[in-house]
């Protein structure tokens, strides 16, 4: 494969081991009529494995490079020089069937190239991706620890991930300074919901308050937001987390609670 200067401004840590080329591909899961899409194939370490496996292929590149580099070795594969963040995915995915996305993603932007799909968790059936190891533990956490957060419930209201395994920096050229892990996510769980999104951001964005804290900004006046915590109607669920912190509730306190507001401040 063809070489040039890897622009580290662009995340390229290029894999060089193999097996976890292949080992990628295989969790993807893909039968001959998948419809799929590859973020940062680069010169192609993963996109090679995935060729044989699909003839509905896309490839989404940003470095005009690579792109030569697979056109030139691939004459009909479909690579699309432009940059993830900016692409029009409405124009990409298909409307008759679901895609699988695939990638070892730029690390810079892994966070940002995630919350673009769960937007579109309705059109994807799937989405395995390397990320750095932290990152990733982050998406995989449960209530009650220190990586619960927002990104965590952004994937969790979408569908379930699970971490397939960890790469060492020597599966890689150049190395990273850290260790990454390949990630599944199955969207099977319904829509991303933007507003409840922003309800969990505020609660997060004040960890350490109790939720009787954090909430109070939803409310357009605190005689509303007293009337709130003091009725008679509240469940018990509803009082014991106002108790708590953000990272003690499951989605489903989250909706409860987020519900039971709204219902309030009709926001
Ligand atoms: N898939 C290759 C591999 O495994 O060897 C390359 C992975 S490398 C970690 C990330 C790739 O994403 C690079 O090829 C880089 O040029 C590309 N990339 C970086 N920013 C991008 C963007 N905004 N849109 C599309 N591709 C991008």
């Amino acid at each position: 494969m063809e070489k040039f200067k890897l622009k580290k401004s662009l995340g390229q840590n290029f894999l060089i081991d193999e097996s976890v080329s292949k080992r990628i591909a295989q969790f993807s899961e893909i039968s001959d009529d998948d419809y799929v899409i590859e973020i940062g194939p680069g010169t192609g370490a993963l996109t090679k494995y995935l060729i044989p496996k699909t003839k509905n292929l896309i490839c989404i590149e940003i470095d005009k490079r690579a792109v030569q580099v697979l056109r030139r070795e691939y004459q009909n594969l479909e690579v699309l020089n432009i940059d993830i963040l900016k692409v029009n995915l409405d124009e990409i995915l298909p409307r008759d069937k679901k895609v699988k996305v695939i990638g070892n993603l730029p690390y810079y932007i892994s966070s940002q190239i995630i919350f673009k799909l769960l937007e579109y968790s309705d059109r994807i059936d799937s989405f395995t991706f390397m990320i750095q190891r932290e990152l990733g533990n982050r998406i995989v956490s449960t209530p009650n620890s220190k990586e619960y957060g927002i990104l965590t419930l952004a994937v969790l209201m979408c569908g379930s991930a699970k971490k397939l395994f960890d790469v060492p920096p020597s599966a890689f050229n150049p190395p990273p300074k850290v260790t990454s892990s390949v990630i599944k996510i199955n969207f099977n769980n319904g829509e991303f919901d933007r507003k409840l999104h922003n309800f969990i951001k505020v609660a997060f964005n004040a960890r350490r308050k109790k939720l009787s804290n954090s909430i109070k900004s939803h409310f357009n006046s605190s005689e509303d937001y007293q009337s709130f915590i003091s009725s008679p109607t509240l469940s018990e669920r509803i009082k014991e987390m106002l108790n708590l912190r953000a990272e003690n509730l499951s989605l489903t306190d989250f909706k409860l609670l987020y519900e039971n507001i709204k219902s309030i401040t009709g926001e």
